[in-house]
């Protein structure tokens, strides 16, 4: 090739070079507007305030806050805000989210701002996650890869002793579940009844403890009195079991029955569940039985008595279940929700059986006729209502997307574990409908700052500057060389 030859490919090579950085570069380079500054202020429960300040050339006329929860493995709901302000080359922007009506302790809200100005440049920052903590305590952490429990005003030896029940319950699930979780869990131990009632949404003294399998968080009642040890042992595993129910079934199609995640939650407590299983038997015997495919979405809020027989019959169920077809029974079961299959394909492709036969089978188990089981007239149960609030599915992993327009949106499906009144009866969770998380503490700070668009700018023209030269002088000196030499 002939040297001006070159010296001309180089000069189009450098032109590509300084088009493709100008054009390629993010979009912060290319407009005035930039962010001056992040902020979040915390007033747990109640709210979580969201503010920044913002610079441009021309006037800002638009700016949109969007966020929403982190979600361990279902798809988020987000929410965006449209800002009303008085607009300005620097305006400071600020949303308050009002998380009065129930939220999540530590849950991890992920959010970002959009702003545009009269030119019609738009920048958008960078995502930022703040942790809405339970400010009202001083917490201490017992933590390690898997698990972080919190707890507040006790012993260390009391959290000591919760990490290791959580402990013992991560090994012996792992192995039910044949996974490990994604995420490190979050264990929130409450000290009474209204420490908890305060920031959740849906409350009753029947509940003692609830899962927020979406952000891989639960929390429990803890209180000083009483059989605790017996009740940690219980309620911790319990837990954690909708955790990872919720994560080895997730998928955006499977809905997987209650009767099942809150049977194996049970079933995968430390103390005996024998209390429970004689209830099942007793109610078969007097016709009492629930249909389990009444019990497929939800335990609904009927009456005490009524929500605990179904969490007798859905444990009793998921033993007959683990008695007949084994670990592998059970593991291919959840595999086939986890592929997006629903519960009338799932039942036959992993265990071999329908529903119904499967449900006629364990009727057997409880000692009824299992050939009468299917009639349907027999099997009535008119007095099963369900509770005016719908309940979510299961350990609910597809967290049920709400009104995104007003900010109150986010509403992760949960599961609550309603406290045992008798000790050593089972404890019992149901599903709960749309909870709203709320704000974080004055002082959290966004830990994924936005590189300002200035500095992006001047990186950019750096760049360009030391391309063009790079390759004039490559291009003069090979010029010179092949001048030289021909
Ligand atoms: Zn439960």
């Amino acid at each position: 090739m002939e040297p001006m030859k070159i010296y001309r490919h180089l000069l189009i090579l450098a032109a590509m070079v300084v088009y493709l950085i100008l054009f390629s570069s993010p979009a912060q380079a290319q407009t005035g507007i930039s962010f001056e500054s992040f902020e979040t202020e915390n007033d747990f429960p109640r709210s979580l305030t969201f503010k920044t300040v913002v610079t441009s050339d021309a006037d800002i006329v638009n700016a949109t806050l969007v966020f929403h929860l982190r979600n361990e493995f279902s798809s988020n709901s987000i929410t965006r805000i449209d800002l009303d302000f008085e607009p300005g080359r620097r305006v400071e922007l600020s949303h308050t989210w009002d998380t009065g009506a129930g939220t999540i302790p530590g849950a991890a809200i992920i959010h970002y701002w959009e702003v545009t100005d009269a030119d019609g440049h738009q920048l958008r920052s960078h995502e930022m996650t703040v942790r809405y903590e339970d400010t009202r305590f001083d917490w201490q952490v017992r933590e390690n890869e898997a698990i972080a429990v919190w707890w507040h005003d006790r012993r260390e030896s009391f959290g000591e002793n919760v990490f290791e029940i959580a402990q013992q319950a991560v090994a012996d699930q792992r192995q039910r579940f044949q996974a490990d979780l994604d995420f490190q869990m979050r264990i929130m131990i409450y000290n009474n009844f209204d420490e908890f009632a305060e920031w959740n949404g849906v409350t009753s003294e029947f509940i003692g403890g609830q899962a927020f399998p979406n952000q891989g968080i639960t929390a429990q009642i803890v209180s000083a009195y009483g059989s605790q040890e017996q009740w940690l042992n219980d309620v911790v595993p319990h837990e954690i079991s909708h955790l990872y129910f919720a994560q080895v079934t997730f998928h955006r199609r499977s809905e997987p029955p209650t009767w099942l995640n809150e049977g194996l939650a049970q079933f995968n407590e430390f103390g005996s569940q024998d209390r429970a299983l004689q209830t099942a038997v007793n109610a078969a015997e007097s016709g009492d039985l629930i249909s389990l495919s009444l019990l497929e979405t939800g335990f609904g809020y009927f009456n005490e008595s009524r929500t605990r027989l179904a969490y007798a019959e859905a444990v009793s169920a998921v033993t007959y279940l683990v008695e007949t077809y084994g670990d592998d029974g059970l593991a291919a079961l959840l595999a086939a929700y986890r592929e997006g299959q629903t519960t009338k394909e799932a039942f036959p492709s992993a265990l071999g059986v329908a529903l119904g036969d499967f449900e006629a089978g364990w009727a057997g188990w409880l000692g009824l006729d299992a050939a009468a089981y299917a009639t349907p007239t027999r099997w009535a149960l008119p007095t099963f209502r369900p509770s005016p609030t719908p309940f979510v599915p299961g350990a609910s992993s597809t967290g049920t997307p709400t009104s995104p327009a007003n900010g109150t949106a986010v509403s992760p499906t949960t599961t609550i574990t309603p406290k045992t009144a008798v000790p050593g009866g089972t404890a019992v969770a149901q599903t709960n409908p749309a909870n709203t998380p709320r704000p974080p503490s004055p002082t959290a700070q966004p830990d994924l700052p936005a590189i300002p668009a200035a500095f992006l700018t001047v990186l950019s023209a750096i760049l360009v500057l030391g391309c063009c030269v790079a390759i004039l002088i490559l291009g003069g000196v090979l010029w010179g060389l092949s001048r030289r030499s021909s």
